[in-house]
């Protein structure tokens, strides 16, 4: 037990994407920051998500712009200079899993899409493919729809979380906290071994994990949680496929959305999207009969004998509003001396690290040294 209280700039609590990058923000802008995380870094929705980093195209499925479609079209040219070394936060040696994305229909779309795809509004951000260049998977006579490229790319969620924390892993620690507070301004955290930790400004990035600590702030702050049930398909042969599928029958969303990635032993299919959002009513079983029905219709060339089915359940955690929708932008809001953020997804990184950084005073001179904290480890994803 030691009465020492070590004093910060910045204190975050969250290690999942949110809180990672806004270190990597603070600490090079010459914040005196760190980041206690309480379970294993990307251990929550961001070693969950898909990896894509999209330009927003899947929101304009109903064949126009809409404000969500609009904030993020600049995102994948952001995190492509991030990957470059050339963006305020350093990607460089991450792994990419795929530099494009697909989108592919199972049928002819309906005039009013192809033609918004190919309209002015959308150029360079969408391209219809000819045949002859079609990715493998598509490469077989009973593919009859059609096939877009977009601009987007799919990173290595593992990858990004582990470079980060390779970066910035003196200013990380293991740690659950409490807050003491007064009149709606945190004095300090009290950690579990007994030690104290203060900041000018504490960062709450905590995903769903914010719920609790905002309640315990007694924060003014509505938090919303959507379910997904994702699927996971594994199989040794299973061809690479970074796509969305889209139909007539629910054109507003991709029926799946499809990722690829490779372990040690087999490859596996991580399918989201509609799949997964209307899958939260059925059980397991019923989930992976669906998806079997689904990916028959969807690619019915494709043969799954020897893939094993599993699914897993997860909520998104974002800022809260009375109709459950997808917030459009990032949530980043200042209250007293804390500020509680949800990115809303992990395209919007960039984004959510600009706003934050706008509410950030200068750094100030001479603060303490790291506490003697346990370093945090990365987590374990849920589904791999
Ligand atoms: C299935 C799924 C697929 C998705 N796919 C995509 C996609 O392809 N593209 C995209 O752009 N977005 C996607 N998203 C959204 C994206 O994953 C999230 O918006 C993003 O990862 C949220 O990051 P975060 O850091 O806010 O939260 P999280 O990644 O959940 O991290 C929160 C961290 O805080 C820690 N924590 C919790 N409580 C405390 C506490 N009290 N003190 C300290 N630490 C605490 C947790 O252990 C965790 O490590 C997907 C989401 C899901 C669920």
């Amino acid at each position: 037990m030691t009465n020492t209280t070590h004093q910060f700039d910045t204190i975050i609590l969250g290690g999942g994407i949110a809180g990672l990058w806004l270190l990597s923000l603070l600490r090079k802008h010459g914040f005196e920051a760190i980041l206690l995380e309480k379970e294993g870094l990307g251990s929550g929705q961001t070693f969950a998500s898909q990896g894509m980093i999209h330009g927003g195209i899947k929101y304009s499925l109903a064949g126009a712009m809409t404000g969500a479609s609009e904030s993020i079209a600049d995102m994948p040219l952001r995190w492509r200079s991030c990957l470059a070394g050339t963006d305020s936060v350093n990607l460089k040696g991450v792994t990419v899993l795929s530099d494009a994305y697909y989108m592919f229909s199972d049928a002819r779309l309906s005039s009013k899409l192809t033609a918004f795809f190919g309209s002015k509004t959308l150029e360079g951000r969408v391209a219809s493919v000819p045949a002859a260049n079609y990715p493998k998977v598509f490469q077989s006579p009973s593919f009859r729809g059609l096939l877009y490229k977009l601009n987007d790319l799919v990173l290595d969620t593992r990858s990004l979380i582990t470079h980060l924390h390779h970066q910035l892993k003196d200013y990380i620690f293991e740690g659950n906290v409490s807050f003491e507070h007064t009149s709606g301004r945190v004095t300090h955290l009290q950690l579990d071994d007994g030690l104290t930790v203060s900041a000018d400004t504490y960062v709450l990035a905590a995903g769903k994990g914010n719920g609790e600590l905002i309640e315990d702030l007694g924060l003014e702050v509505p938090m919303q949680l959507r379910p997904l049930h994702q699927v996971v398909v594994k199989g040794k042969t299973l061809p690479d496929l970074f796509a969305h599928a889209v139909t007539l029958r629910s054109a507003d969303k991709p029926r799946i959305t499809f990722t690829t990635h490779t372990t040690a032993d087999t490859k596996a299919w991580y399918l989201g999207g509609q799949l997964a959002e209307s899958g939260v009513a059925r059980n397991e079983a019923e989930q992976i009969e669906f998806a079997k029905t689904e990916l028959a219709a969807i690619m019915p060339w494709m043969d799954y004998s020897g893939c094993e089915f599993s699914t897993f359940r997860i909520d998104r955690a974002e800022a809260g509003g009375e109709t459950l929708l997808r917030p459009d932008t990032p949530y980043v809001r200042r209250h007293g001396n804390v500020v509680v953020c949800w990115p809303t997804k992990l395209t919007l990184a960039p984004m959510m690290g600009d706003m934050f950084m706008k509410l950030m005073a200068e750094p100030k001179a001479g603060l303490a040294a790291p506490p003697n904290l346990p370093r945090a480890s990365i987590g374990r994803s849920s589904w791999e």
